[in-house]
């Protein structure tokens, strides 16, 4: 197709174009300023105020070479009002013969104050002769790479505009009513005004991308990905899944025997997911709710509504820690009931393994629990209705996937519930995840006790020794969270085996328990069912304890070197106390000196104990390539419009996107072609 190919271009210029991402010239129209200097205007040399950067034009008085303190070519230019000094530490013989006195040069570069008065560090500098006319736009400035000048982008830019104009490719797409109706300018005028302004065009406005132009191509670029992921969303609903329609039976029992009565959060996701499970087609809810906001219980009814309909349900965690937990407490639940339940692990032994295979196969084991285990080609379900995963932002995309196939391939898709403790912004979910339905548990179970944290030097350590002992003795329990295993001079870090060995003769009257990845997973679990027990008071653990693990006794906890972690790491851990009734106490130990964004972080989780706040900041400290970590790779991030300042922009796409869906499907999909092009096929994943 024509869009998709540059006009003829030698290979080296291609090669060039395409480390820069562009491969047609739809992309090289698309490839916009970073920011512009202005060369419509001369100042009078007195005139340039240091910092900025200003076009003026002078006379070579003076040029020399120096040879200290570096070698540099200096010229000094003047004009009516006064003299500026050039200075240039890489120039040809060529220049020192093209600059010599009595040469007119027009310069733009950023005047500084030097030691013998104003002074320009290799400007942009012409030789005028005759008249040279002012330029009438702003001159873009261009993301280039090594050996493609900025000139030589600009003329390919040009050149790709006119072509695609002939050959009517850049028409309007959107139609007049939307365009009307969002007061948005044209297509073809805000890119023509963006590659090069008209002198006039407040420069503010244009470097801020708060100029109109701007508004409306990144506008177009949030309409594309709302688009393409509605399509997404929409065709979901034309493909086939069970209907487990709801059954009380089992789930009235199972809330009979709970201790607690669910909060209103629950019943209202719970109810969402039901709707959602009765339909004829794959549910993709997304259930969102902090850590500690109870999305198991959550996660049993939905499992036992498909279970009451005679199908399978596989709920899938990150780690084994995580996933034998789960085991246990759905166990404990459902068994009773009269439900089978099956265990998938990496660590099990081969003939157990063997024999929870044929449970699964069987359809003996209704509700099977595992680790990555669970995707592999030997598991086979009899009838797999429903997926559940929890933390799911621990997962691939391609893992996922694997799992959903096994329901029985293309002619019947289970559904799939994930489950995330990492809130997502807003915007986030409105942008990448608008493929999926969400639920929120904006809501704690009652009588949680507010976490309260302290931010302490490493320095100061000794006082923490006492607050765990008063807690221990008066029969409380606490984790001491370390980094990392092994050693590692590098990063400083202390190991979890020596701190457990100080932390042991520290506290000789303490039951002491240390837990890591290393370990096996039996003996992993024997420790958690001791501390779950109360029979071990101090856990030391790496961060294996961040997901899920769930011991309501457990009101302190003290993490070392803070510093060195993540902002939803840290939220994590510390969501794993104030489970109980008493109020939990997390100590961030941190070792000086601090990075800014390390600071900037362990501010934040300090301030903040709502989980969306934290990922909002999070988002902001790292932005969206970041934040979304694996599940994203495929979806192409946005490269001009910003989540956080163009949350309006974002809102309008949405809404725009529906009704284009709806009522100029034809133009929904041009646009789409237009800004996705080769991309689309990625997001399909
Ligand atoms: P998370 O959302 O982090 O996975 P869990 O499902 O592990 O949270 O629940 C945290 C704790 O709260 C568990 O001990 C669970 O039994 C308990 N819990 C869940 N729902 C309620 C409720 N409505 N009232 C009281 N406790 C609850
Ligand atoms: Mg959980």
């Amino acid at each position: 197709m024509a869009v998709s190919s540059f006009g003829s271009l030698d290979e080296a210029l291609r090669k060039k174009l395409e480390k820069l991402g562009l491969f047609s010239d739809l992309d090289l129209v698309l490839h916009l300023p970073l920011r512009y200097e202005d060369e419509t205007q001369l100042l009078p040399i007195s005139a340039a105020i240091p910092g900025n950067l200003v076009q003026v034009e002078g006379v070579v008085v003076e040029q020399e070479i120096l040879l200290r303190p570096r070698r540099q070519l200096v010229c000094r230019i003047s004009d009516d009002s006064g003299t500026l000094c050039l200075r240039f530490f890489s120039f040809y013989a060529s220049q020192t013969v093209a600059w010599s006195p009595g040469t007119r040069l027009r310069v733009l570069g950023e005047v500084r104050a030097g030691f013998r008065g104003a002074e320009m560090v290799h400007p942009k500098c012409r030789v005028v002769r005759d008249n040279l006319p002012l330029a009438t736009t702003l001159t873009p400035v261009y993301p280039v790479t090594a050996g493609l000048p900025q000139r030589t982008l600009s003329r390919l830019i040009t050149q790709a505009f006119a072509r695609l104009q002939q050959k009517q490719l850049l028409q309007e797409i959107l139609p007049q009513t939307i365009l009307s109706a969002c007061q948005l300018s044209g297509f073809v005028d805000s890119l023509s005004l963006l590659h090069c302004p008209p002198a006039g065009v407040p420069m503010a406005a244009l470097q801020q991308r708060s100029h109109p132009a701007w508004q409306r191509i990144k506008f177009d670029e949030l309409l594309a990905q709302q688009l393409s992921l509605r399509c997404h969303y929409h065709q979901r609903h034309s493909q086939r899944a069970p209907a487990l329609p709801q059954q009380a039976g089992l789930q009235q029992k199972l809330l009979a025997v709970l201790p607690f009565g669910l909060t209103d959060a629950q019943r209202k996701v719970v109810a969402e997911i039901g709707r959602d499970l009765a339909q004829p087609y794959p549910m993709q809810r997304l259930l969102q709710g902090d850590v500690g906001s109870g999305k198991t219980v959550v996660a049993a009814l939905a499992a036992l509504q498909a279970i009451g309909n005679g199908y399978q349900v596989a709920v899938m965690a990150p780690t084994e820690i995580l996933a034998e937990q789960h085991f246990r407490k759905l166990s404990d639940w459902l068994i009773p009931l009269g439900v089978g339940v099956g265990w998938l692990s990496g660590s099990q032994k081969k003939n157990q393994r063997q024999l929870e295979l044929e449970r699964t196969a069987t359809g003996a084991a209704m509700l099977v629990i595992g680790t990555h285990a669970l995707f592999q080609e030997t598991v086979q379900f009899n009838r797999l209705g429903l997926v559940v995963i929890d933390e799911q932002h621990r997962f691939g995309v391609g893992q996922r996937l694997a799992l959903r196939l096994k329901g029985g391939g293309e002619a019947s898709i289970p559904h799939q519930l994930m489950m995330s403790a990492t809130p997502i912004p807003r915007t986030l979910s409105m942008s990448y995840f608008a493929d999926l339905d969400v639920s929120v548990i904006n809501q704690l179970p009652p009588g949680r006790s507010p976490v309260v944290t302290r931010l302490i030097d490493d320095s100061r350590r000794d006082e923490i020794v006492a607050r765990i002992r008063e807690a221990c003795l008066a029969g409380r329990q606490a984790y001491w969270v370390c980094p990392l295993i092994e050693e590692s001079e590098a990063l400083q870090l202390k190991t979890a085996v020596e701190t457990c060995e100080t932390l042991s003769q520290t506290f000789p009257e303490l039951s002491i328990a240390l837990i890591h990845g290393r370990l096996g997973s039996e003996e992993k679990s024997a420790i958690m069912a001791q501390f779950s027990q109360g029979t071990v008071q101090l856990l030391v653990a790496t961060t294996v304890i961040e997901v899920g693990v769930d011991v309501p006794n457990a009101s302190l906890m003290v993490i070392e070197h803070a510093e060195r972690m993540g902002l939803s790491q840290l939220h994590q851990l510390r969501g794993r106390i104030g489970r109980g009734s008493a109020a939990g106490v997390c100590v961030l130990l941190y070792q000086q000196p601090l990075s800014e964004v390390a600071r900037k972080r362990l501010q934040i989780i300090f301030e903040h104990g709502d989980g969306f706040e934290i990922a909002r900041q999070d988002l902001l400290l790292r932005g969206p390539g970041e934040f979304l970590g694996t599940r994203q790779s495929g979806v192409p991030l946005l490269r001009f419009a910003d989540l956080e300042e163009d949350a309006d922009l974002l809102e309008m796409a949405r809404n725009v996107a529906e009704d284009m869906l709806r009522d100029y499907p034809h133009e929904a999909q041009r646009h789409m072609q237009r800004w996705l092009g080769r991309k689309e096929d990625y997001l399909r994943a």
